[in-house]
């Protein structure tokens, strides 16, 4: 006999109130378009079932910036293969050493405004199934964990990972730490590497490109933290209660590839409900702070229609002290505070609708950001080009092509390096590319070329179906090149692969 776990028992149990919440309103006539909402729930329970459980304790205190965490994974081996070791990424410690920095040489004054201050995770405990575990911290920074089981894990078979451990927050504005304003807690946690085809990916925190690479996971997450703070996380907070001067957020969150949130005891908010989503601003500056809820909304409603509908209830775009710009998780997208203050040539709306369709192409389908990088933001900048079409029209839609994401940049590779012994290859591991312009140069506007070239050669309604067949069939997974070359050659009955690989290596 094999007992179902808490969570799991939570989540069918979930299940079974949204089937009579989905009855009921189908009896209803669909009245208050409940039966999006309700679409969506059984399809993120569906999409939960199988997946590794994140069960977090989080205390967290602004005064020592610090987080005092219980964590207890329900990890599956999803593999066909015997594992004997499990590894989890420790990202937090690569913030932790100034002559290992996770940013360029360039880049630490603004990341570290006020000094070089470093982040990290100091593990106490970990217990498989309940024993004291035995286990290696390694790697570049000492960001990997590396499990030892005691008998290997078989196809299919379950172990509950145990963790104590605490996280130190630099004052950084890089993706995690802390600014003036606000607390990023962004890639803090001990969390599952991905054993795909290749074995284990251990990949350090390269400083070019989004160094993460994740399978989706169910969430739950209680945070402690000060009355007056306000949290923006992934998923949707169930219930908030007082404790001695202090509130505990609980958070649910199934089938998504991250868990993030960010805290200020100085947001203000504002909300809109998009076709089943509440899409919230948490901001600073009132007024760029609803202008961005309107953009966000907008995207939203947008790609709901062209790749399919998001089907999470909450979304939220954060006022945040980031310097490079935006960067999305789950549910949740940083936009930095500058653009905030200073919408300068329309980058508030820019970035916020790339970050927005990250929700689709990184978020919802997932692909290795290290190797594949081109995925996802090749998708994610073409994503915006064709939002700002739908928005304003034609003649918009090919200016920001020609000038932000295509063929301006690319065509200057040139003039920006004065050679033409460059390597246009845009499918290669994120550090392989030799600084952050030429990987923006490529990835993004190489990559936008790509898919702006195959839309003009398949035409509107085979390339808009194939990414919506894309979006079906790999929501809440991980995709490479060959998927997505697969798509596209199933919806069209045409061959693109050597198409994909033009414009994918340098000829
Ligand atoms: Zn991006």
């Amino acid at each position: 006999m094999k007992f179902l776990s808490k969570k799991h028992r939570r989540y069918l149990l979930i299940g079974a109130a949204a089937v009579i919440l989905l009855l009921t309103c189908l009896f209803l006539g669909n009245a208050f378009g409940l039966k999006t909402r309700v679409d969506s729930s059984l399809k993120l329970i569906q999409a939960s079932r199988g997946l590794n459980s994140y069960d977090i304790d989080v205390e967290f205190d602004p005064e020592t910036k610090m987080l005092r965490c219980n964590q207890k994974v329900e990890y599956i081996n999803k593999s066909e293969d015997q594992l004997d070791h499990l590894y989890f990424h420790l990202y937090p410690n690569a913030y932790q050493y100034e002559n290992k920095p996770v940013f360029d040489k360039y880049e630490m004054l603004q990341a570290y405004p006020n000094g070089f201050s470093p982040g990290f995770i100091e593990i106490y405990d970990v217990r498989v199934d309940g024993r004291k575990a035995n286990y290696v911290i390694g790697g570049y920074t000492e960001n990997v964990i590396m499990l030892i089981l005691e008998g290997s894990l078989s196809p299919g078979g379950q172990a509950l990972i145990e963790m104590d451990y605490a996280v130190q927050l630099p004052n950084c504005l890089g993706r995690f730490g802390y600014g003036d304003n606000m607390f990023k807690v962004v890639n803090w946690y001990p969390i599952a590497s991905v054993y795909d085809e290749n074995g284990w990916n251990l990949d350090p925190y390269y400083s070019i490109g989004d160094p993460f690479y994740s399978d989706a996971a169910n969430y739950h997450v209680t945070i402690k933290a000060p009355a007056d703070y306000i949290i923006a996380s992934t998923g949707r907070v169930k219930s908030k209660r007082e404790e001695n001067g202090s509130v505990i957020w609980e958070v649910d969150a199934p089938a998504v590839r991250d868990f993030a949130w960010l805290t200020s005891n100085a947001f203000e908010t504002a909300s809109k409900m998009v076709e089943g989503t509440m899409v919230t601003s948490y901001f600073f500056t009132q007024e760029a702070g609803m202008k961005v809820l309107d953009y966000a909304a907008g995207a939203l409603e947008y790609y709901n229609k062209v790749f399919g509908k998001y089907p999470y209830a909450h979304f939220a775009v954060v006022e945040s002290d980031f310097f490079i710009g935006g960067m999305e998780y789950p549910n949740l997208i940083m936009v930095d505070h500058s653009l905030y203050q200073n919408d300068r040539h329309g980058y508030l709306e820019l970035i916020t609708v790339h970050e927005t369709a990250h929700q689709w192409w990184y978020g919802l389908v997932g692909n290795n950001q290290i190797q594949d990088a081109w995925i996802d933001e090749g998708l994610t900048e073409y994503s915006t080009v064709l939002y700002y079409g739908y928005k304003y029209g034609e003649e918009k839609e090919e200016e920001i092509y020609k000038s932000i994401v295509g063929e301006g940049k690319y065509k200057n590779l040139q003039v920006y390096y004065d050679s033409d012994d460059i390597d246009e290859t845009i499918h290669k591991p994120s550090y392989a590319f030799e600084n952050w312009m030429l990987y923006d140069i490529l990835v993004y506007g190489k990559g936008s070329m790509l898919f702006h070239s195959l839309r003009e050669q398949m035409g509107d309604k085979l390339f808009f179906t194939a990414l919506n067949e894309f979006f079906k069939e790999y929501q809440f997974r991980n995709a490479g090149k060959d998927d997505i070359i697969r798509v596209f050659n199933q919806v069209s009955g045409m061959d693109w692969e050597q198409h994909f690989n033009n414009w994918l290596y340098d000829e």
